[in-house]
């Protein structure tokens, strides 16, 4: 099996992340002061990561089924007039397994819903490719679209939004069964749609067909959004923040549920959240995103208990008790409340630590919204450098100038940080020794 880190780079393209400078670790400048915010837009532009000069780590998601749909070095930039542009994606690269759930895990403005969006085929990438069973994906018609849309469905996070107020749960349901199924009979559409609704534990499905959304509960509309989507029985399935606006007692429910449809229709499934705590139990593999770009990646169990890059310790530290997630969903033993689905909320002590202002920003955020609007100022990536580095209380002069490549550190980890020998000397430790 191929992780689509094993790929190499498309020819031709220089690196984005710049390469190490010689003479080593540089030490802590005493009494640097705080890097001046500057927006993602200002950022320089992404020219891909750096060829491999080693073994890649291998994906664990890949140990569940065969590969599905894979993201190559995919970049996205916008551009928001006077000349700006906003690198909202940078040199992303992951893999999307059958029967396996990747968690793409980052605070608001980081480039979840981008990176869904490009899957999805709702936004053309600036750079690199994506693939669907082995075959790159060109979204260039209408037609094109709908053949894609056939196997990579999107759900957003806000059902409300993504149904139409005006139209039955019967009619959001029809339509994608005659579309995507060609069913030819009223009656065979309606068997498919009773089916549909069954199978996201909407029953009696007669009691439901009439309803309008705004006379469904939150769950209950997610749960139509979902049988939606999985009437094109797509084989890949992108969930964006899909439990965020839920309410915390049916979230776990929720998630319970995409499990068992992941499960059952062999789903390769993109579970895009701010939340690590969710993602820990419900993911095979977790990637975290910070700037647009993955910053570390790993299995979930794994990279949450013993996290490497500063990033992603400050997310398991600011996530509520953390050890008591349990499994509830793997183990089928756990309930709602030894399951902590809040945003995090920032550590009182570290300053330089700042607040990350995660779940606010809804899955259509105004442009820039996230970025300039929801945090405070002066926590936005740094323009240079690591993403990270502006926040960072590890960040040293290199950190600040040269953008660390995702490098291996162990068989199934891979962290983006220089300073690692700091962050997580006992994880570095063992990929130097060779250790898996
Ligand atoms: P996330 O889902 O992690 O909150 P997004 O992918 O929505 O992040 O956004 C990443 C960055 O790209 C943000 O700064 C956002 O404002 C910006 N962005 C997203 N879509 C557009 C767009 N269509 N035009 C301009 N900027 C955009
Ligand atoms: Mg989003």
């Amino acid at each position: 099996m191929t992780s689509p880190t094993d790929t190499p780079q498309p020819p031709g393209r220089t690196p984005h992340r710049s390469a190490p400078r010689p003479g080593g670790e540089t030490p802590l400048v005493p009494g640097a002061s705080p890097r001046t915010p500057v927006p993602p837009e200002a950022r320089e532009a992404p020219q891909g990561r750096p060829p491999a000069r080693e073994a890649r780590e291998r994906s664990v998601a890949a140990e569940r089924g065969p590969l599905a749909m894979e993201a190559v070095s995919l970049d996205k930039d916008f551009r928001l007039g006077r000349g700006e542009v906003l690198h909202a994606v940078r040199g992303v690269s992951f893999g999307l397994y059958r029967g396996a759930v990747v968690a793409l895990v980052g605070e608001s403005g980081s480039g979840k819903s981008t990176v869904a969006r490009l899957l999805a085929g709702q936004e053309h990438p600036t750079g690199g490719s994506i693939r669907l069973d082995g075959e790159p994906v060109e979204v260039s018609s209408r037609r094109a679209f709908r053949q894609h849309k056939s196997k990579v469905q999107l759900v957003f996070q806000d059902p409300f939004s993504s149904l139409n107020p005006v139209h039955t749960v019967r009619y959001h349901l029809e339509r994608p069964v005659k579309l995507h199924r060609g069913t030819r009979s009223a009656d065979e559409t309606a068997r498919e749609v009773t089916a549909l609704l069954e199978q996201v534990r909407l029953t009696p499905a007669g009691k439901f067909l009439p309803k309008f959304p705004h006379e469904l509960s939150g769950g209950q509309r997610q749960r139509v959004s979902f049988a939606r989507a999985l009437a094109a029985r797509p084989r890949v399935l992108l969930a964006d923040e899909p439990v965020s606006m839920l309410d915390v007692s049916i979230r776990l429910e929720m998630l319970s549920l995409l499990d068992d449809l992941r499960r059952r229709f062999q789903l390769a499934l993109l579970y895009i959240t701010h939340d690590i705590a969710s993602a820990r139990y419900f993911a095979d593999e977790v990637l975290v995103m910070y700037g647009g770009e993955i910053v570390e990646r790993g299995p979930a169990e794994e990279l949450t208990q013993s996290p490497a890059h500063p990033y992603t310790q400050l997310l398991v530290a600011s996530a509520p008790d953390p050890d008591n997630l349990g499994s509830a969903l793997r183990g089928g033993t756990g309930h709602a409340g030894r399951l902590s689905l809040r945003p995090p909320v920032p550590p009182a002590t570290s300053g330089a630590h700042s607040a990350p202002q995660d779940g606010t920003a809804p899955g259509g955020t105004a442009p820039g919204a996230a970025a300039a609007g929801r945090r405070p100022a002066g926590t936005g990536p740094a323009a240079t450098g690591c993403p990270f580095s502006a926040r960072c209380p590890l960040a040293d002069d290199r950190c600040r100038t040269d953008d660390p490549p995702l490098r291996r550190v162990s068989a199934v980890r891979a962290a983006a940080c220089w300073r690692l020998d700091v962050a997580a000397p006992g994880i570095l430790a063992q990929s130097q020794g060779g250790g898996t």
